[in-house]
């Protein structure tokens, strides 16, 4: 009996020996085809648990397989390392953010190596480090220059608990904290923006690339386009200059039933043309919704209310008078600020003038409509009614006829709406890369000279939730000298949010050490964009988002010549335990380090393959990891006990073996490489233990030559490889073979070898020779039967005859028998 399998062992021993022949170093120069594979770098939180491990350990696989290949693959790793939860950790436990971000980056590391994976740690990122956030800061002064970073007063989402400014995208549910949960509300605060909106249209479009379609839908509703028409409301107020208030709608052939017109409560008309007798209530409703966020606000659970501000617009089309309203549903920030009501064809619109009695006159007729009132709003097409010169006018093209007759008039434009908005990156926070800004009374706001990167970070900070940056108080850091005029200065004190960080990152892995600039563009050219990206569906919008944004405005600053930065996209799924999402809380998060402890990494690495479909994911289970060290288990005894032929096996006899192993081997190879290639790793590991099966079956007849049995094993090992390195390195080394497994080709496989054996099956009616049938050898009795009673050739011969009996002998031949 050979030794025993001992994963802890032989996993360090080679994780060792890797290490110091620099086995998996990446070389830039190198005539094979490249291949960038990358895997969402995950933040310093402190543990993986084993949702890291689902995430990290399938696309070390994949790439594993590509290097087998004969590609040249970079496939790196590093850490997104500032953010909120550092600063906390800060205040709860008093420990600074670096030593807390420093210690979790070594045991995430260390956590890491544990799993064997292809990693050059040379090429290790650490965004929180100066060499890295320099470059960030850069970024954002190349971004200043393009006109595309700029600041400006804006009301913001703000965390009461965690004491900062969330972006849109941080502030979850019915308005809370994506971190703690606190209700959000909202604040007036000079920020820096990016100009996300510029690129709203590109970000649409997905060409050449190979993404997820329920990504490229959630990224499409981000920016929420909408063609339609902006038109312009008569306004003649005593006082006020201003002589229109312009709405977009995409429905301007419901025009003519607007009955109330309504304003963002921030809207700057409103306190100009409130009348005396409405001021207080308007006045309190304003301060109500000012203590709300936006996400409150646009709750569709929510009942909507609203105030008469005592004002009227004009509807130029019909020249009605339009009371003019504010609610806290329409934001300042979306479209106009203003919004036409046309309570018959919407719902909103509908609930609303029910609750406060308004009119809700039909200009759109439904089917059938006799006139009456509507039960509820009509939203879908029909034929314009009470609308002037437009009735009997299908509303489809009304909403071309309607939005022509305002042009002509000068009273609207047809136009374009967007959902999405500027990108907020200022947080009042310590943790983060300074925002490289300088403030001078006599030269305003002037960026930090390149040759002046990094602004460092200092390392003394109070560490107090004031709700304004840390930065703020330490007068060292504040005060500086203007770059243009050398007067006393001071410095921007607020923080880039860590998602700029994340946006560029996948371009510093190319040229890690390079101190000349954010990344040698050689290397750039040579390495990028990234071939295959996985990580989780929860980044649709943010991260995915955003460095899309970032790669197209570096792209036209004249940095980089691509536009895309991850040509395919793959989203596994969640791992769950006990039928519920991982969390501390519930107590059933599975570590991984108890298991590779126990059972070694090759195990959690091949379970997490097996457990399910990589994009679906599914349960972890104890007994199904069992069930794969099992199997792993026999792989090792097979690989290492001696073969021993069955020496009294006939010529024929073994020639069948040796055709069946061969076909089955070939077969196995064409659909590992298949299920490796469309990323289909369970059915990969299932097809790789039924060759173990096989193998075992013949090893136990003895039924084939030694050297065919050899070539067996060779390839069940180069096919297990990229999933159970360090087994595989073992066994390719006791068993003679040459360092190292994964220095390897991959096995190519012989497409007539996969091909089912074939035979002439021989059909006979009453004994006479009536066709011939080319079959699979593998054919069953039934199977020859029908497919004999179906031929053609044979169908006359049993016309108007019964069928006695159908006599058949195996590979040979069908004989019915008729009377
Ligand atoms: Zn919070
Ligand atoms: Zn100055």
């Amino acid at each position: 009996m050979p030794a025993k399998y001992n994963p802890t062992e032989i996993e360090k021993k080679w994780q060792q020996k890797w290490a110091e022949d620099e086995l998996y170093k990446v070389n830039d120069d190198d005539p094979r085809p490249k291949w960038y594979a990358l895997t969402m770098f995950p933040y310093t939180s402190g543990d993986l648990h084993i949702g890291h491990w689902y995430a990290i350990a399938p696309s070390d696989v994949h790439a594993r397989y590509k290097r087998m290949r004969g590609y040249n693959v970079l496939h790196p790793m590093g850490f997104d390392a500032f953010g909120l939860p550092a600063e906390n950790a800060a205040i709860k436990r008093g420990i600074h953010p670096f030593t807390w971000t420093m210690q979790n980056v070594e045991n995430m590391r260390r956590q890491l190596k544990s799993l064997g994976a292809i990693y050059d740690w040379s090429r290790e990122v650490v965004t929180c480090l100066p060499e890295y956030y320099r470059w960030t800061q850069w970024f954002f002064l190349k971004f200043y220059e393009a006109g595309l970073a700029y600041r400006d007063r804006a009301p913001v989402n703000w965390c009461p608990q965690c004491q900062t400014v969330l972006a849109n995208e941080q502030v979850v549910g019915e308005g809370s904290c994506e971190r703690c949960g606190t209700a959000v509300s909202r604040r007036d605060l000079e920020q820096w923006f990016l100009r996300i909106t510029r690129y709203a249209d590109e970000l649409m479009e997905y060409d050449g690339v190979d993404w997820p379609e329920r990504i490229k839908i959630m990224q499409r509703n981000w920016v929420g386009k909408s063609q339609g028409t902006e038109i312009s409301f008569g306004l003649d107020h005593p006082g006020v200059d201003e002589k229109e208030i312009r709405v977009f709608t995409t429905r301007p052939d419901t025009t003519f039933g607007v009955t109330f017109m309504v304003l963002a409560p921030e809207h700057p008309l409103v306190a100009r043309l409130t009348s005396p007798d409405k001021k207080a209530e308007v006045e309190a409703y304003v301060a109500k919704s000012g203590r709300q966020s936006e996400i409150e606000r646009l709750s569709t659970e929510k009942e909507k209310d609203g105030v008469f501000i005592g004002a009227y617009a004009i509807n130029r089309l019909n020249g009605g008078k339009v009371p003019i309203w504010i609610a806290d549903y329409v934001l300042l920030s979306y479209g106009t600020g203003a919004v036409m009501a046309v309570p018959a064809h919407d719902e909103r619109d509908f609930a609303f003038a029910r609750k406060y009695n308004l009119p809700i006159p039909v200009v759109i007729a439904p089917p059938g409509w006799q006139g009456g009132d509507l039960e509820e709003a009509y939203t879908e097409p029909g034929i314009m009614v009470n609308s002037g010169q437009f009735d009997r006018l299908p509303s489809e093209k009304g909403i071309e006829a309607v939005s022509e007759f305002l042009e002509e008039r000068g009273w609207g434009k047809r136009t374009v709406s967007y959902r999405l908005r500027d990108w907020l990156i200022s947080r009042q926070r310590y943790w983060g890369a300074p925002i490289p800004m300088i403030y001078c009374e006599k030269c305003g706001t002037v960026p930090v000279p390149e040759q002046d990167l990094p602004v460092l970070l200092p390392e003394d900070a109070e560490f107090k939730p004031t709700g304004e940056s840390p930065l703020k108080y330490n007068d060292e850091f504040v005060n500086t000298t203007c770059p243009r005029c050398s007067s006393p200065a001071k410095r921007e004190t607020d923080t880039m949010d860590t998602f700029m960080c994340s946006s560029w990152y996948f371009l510093r892995y190319a040229s890690p050490d390079c101190d000349t600039a954010a990344f040698d563009a050689e290397k750039v050219k040579y390495w990028l964009p990234v071939d295959l990206y996985t990580g989780g569906a929860e980044h649709a919008v943010m991260h995915l988002f955003y460095a899309r944004f970032f790669i197209k405005a570096i792209r036209d600053i004249g940095l980089i010549d691509f536009g895309e930065p991850f040509k395919r996209l793959f989203n596994q799924g969640i791992i769950i335990s006990g039928k519920s999402k991982m969390s501390k809380s519930k107590g059933n998060v599975v570590n991984p380090d108890d298991y590779v402890a126990e059972l070694g990494a090759d195990v959690v690495r091949a379970y997490l393959m097996f457990v399910a479909p990589w994009e679906q994911g599914g349960e972890w289970n104890d007994s199904g990891i069992s069930g794969v060290s099992r199997w792993l288990n026999r792989v090792w005894n097979l690989a290492l006990t001696d073969y021993s032929p069955d020496e009294n096996a006939s010529p024929d006899a073994r020639q069948k073996a040796e055709r069946e192993l061969s076909r089955i081997t070939h077969k196995t190879i064409k659909k590992v490489t298949e299920d490796l290639e469309k990323i289909h790793l369970n059915t990969m590991i299932s097809t790789l233990m039924e060759l173990t099966n096989c193998l075992a079956k013949v090893k136990e007849t003895g039924a084939v030559i030694s050297s065919n049995w050899e070539e067996s094993i060779d390839i069940l090992l180069r096919l297990l490889a990229p999933t159970t390195p360090h087994l595989t390195e073992e066994l390719w080394q006791r068993t003679g073979r040459e360092y190292s497994i994964h220095n390897q080709s991959w096995p190519h496989w012989n497409e007539a070898l996969t091909k089912d054996e074939e035979i002439t099956l021989i059909v006979q009616v009453n004994g006479k020779l009536r066709d011939r049938i080319m079959v699979s050898a593998s054919i069953t009795e039934t199977e020859a039967r029908e497919l004999a009673l179906q031929r053609e050739r044979v169908k006359p011969y049993l016309a108007n005859k019964q069928i006695a009996n159908i006599i058949y002998v195996p590979g040979r031949l069908v004989n019915i028998v008729v009377k």
